[in-house]
């Protein structure tokens, strides 16, 4: 067995409980209670998130050895394609670097089945598996619209894996025509939607939403949205944006409502945990916001894998926002996906960041072998393909 944080030739129990006196009594008992398989209440994932210093190193600790017990020592990746059909939007979320009001110069809207077969096709030598499809609150996009992009990728590649289409998108397209969410998701469906990636959950708090995203659906639509799509069989993702105006105990919020939904509804793939990424947004020139460190960015993947651990088997990283040498690392806390290729990345790139575009799949397999683990890829719903 291999564990990235452990010394393997310490006998386990001994390790824990010499690494255990570092942490705080409190923290220690919650530790003490996850390593026998017990799961943190709410009132733990508070104590859990208060951990500093050394003790978050205890925190990956624990989080990969949780990891190993839940879902092995495979490190998966998924072989995709992102396609933001359109940058413009109505929305003006403040922590969104990458949207252009309609009209402006830089705002691009292109659903047109030669472009999207152009930029399938430069994913060649690649195959790819899934396409992830996301873009702006565009007025004039529709529910045809949407319609419109399953159709050309089903007519361009009807193996492909359609990830597609956030609750606000699909908000977006029932208000476009006066239906109702459930109807629309039905029709997606028949067009070919395979899942619904869990953006736009920011973080699940009315007040924060009000400041950061006063546009967006709020906490209850998206809730709604992601149970229904649950129930009519369309798998989503779970996310959270985290890291700008909020607190901890928005994060607990956060997380014991994702947990509350995958009990009822088994419905989400993954939880992916965002960092925020600000230079270039609004927010950060508007707000003052605690910067996160690298250790805090460690303690919110290892909290995510103790809290949610047994539920959400898959935790994936963010190559994207932290660089892969970070990303690296929180797969030795906690996490077992690297996400994927993208091959085009242009929302995190806007606000700022810094870590590219296109991750191929070697250079993937190449950072999960510098960890001693094995490498697999994997289709969106996690059917391994290696
Ligand atoms: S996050 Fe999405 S909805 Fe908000 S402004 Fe950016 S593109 Fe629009």
């Amino acid at each position: 067995m291999k564990h990235g944080w452990l010394d393997k030739t310490a006998k386990r129990t001994d390790l824990e409980e010499f690494d255990l006196r570092k942490a705080r009594r409190e923290l220690r008992n919650v530790l003490k209670q996850i390593l026998n398989d017990e799961i943190p209440t709410v009132e733990e994932l508070s104590i859990l998130f208060s951990a500093q210093g050394r003790e978050i190193y205890l925190l990956g600790q624990v989080a990969d050895i949780i990891r190993e017990r839940q879902v092995g020592s495979i490190i998966t990746y998924v072989v995709n394609r992102n396609i933001n059909f359109t940058n413009i939007c109505s929305n003006n979320c403040l922590f969104c670097a990458y949207s252009v009001p309609l009209g402006s110069k830089e705002g691009y809207f292109d659903i047109s089945i030669e472009s999207i077969r152009k930029k399938i096709e430069q994913t060649y030598p690649y195959h790819i598996t899934e396409v992830c499809v996301q873009g702006g609150i565009h007025p004039a996009v529709d529910f045809d619209s949407y319609l419109e992009i399953l159709q050309n990728l089903k007519e361009i590649d009807p193996t492909l894996h359609i990830h597609a289409f956030s609750p606000q998108e699909i908000t977006h397209a029932a208000n476009s025509i006066k239906e109702d969410v459930e109807d629309v998701l039905l029709e997606f469906k028949k067009h070919g939607l395979g899942s619904i990636p869990g953006t736009a959950a920011e973080i699940l708090d009315d007040n924060i939403r009000k400041v950061i995203c006063p546009h967006k659906l709020s906490s209850a639509e998206w809730i709604h949205i992601i149970e229904l799509s649950h129930q009519l069989g369309i798998p989503t993702t779970a996310t959270i944006l985290f890291g700008h105006i909020e607190n901890s105990q928005h994060w607990v919020r956060h997380l014991s409502i994702l947990r509350m939904i995958q009990e009822k509804t088994h419905g989400f793939t993954e939880f992916i945990p965002l960092p925020f990424i600000a230079e270039n947004t609004q927010l950060k020139q508007n707000h003052s916001f605690h910067e996160l460190s690298s250790l805090d960015y460690i303690k919110f993947y290892a909290v995510s894998r103790l809290f949610l651990g047994d539920l959400f088997k898959n935790i994936q990283t963010s190559w994207v926002k932290l660089g892969f040498p970070m990303a690296q690392i929180t797969l030795t806390a906690g996490c077992n996906d690297f996400g994927g290729t993208l091959f085009e990345e242009n929302i995190t790139r806007s606000a700022g960041g810094l870590f590219g575009q296109l991750a191929t799949p070697e250079k993937i397999q190449r950072s999960i072998h510098q960890l001693q683990r094995t490498s697999c890829e994997r289709g969106t719903l996690y059917n391994l393909l290696c």
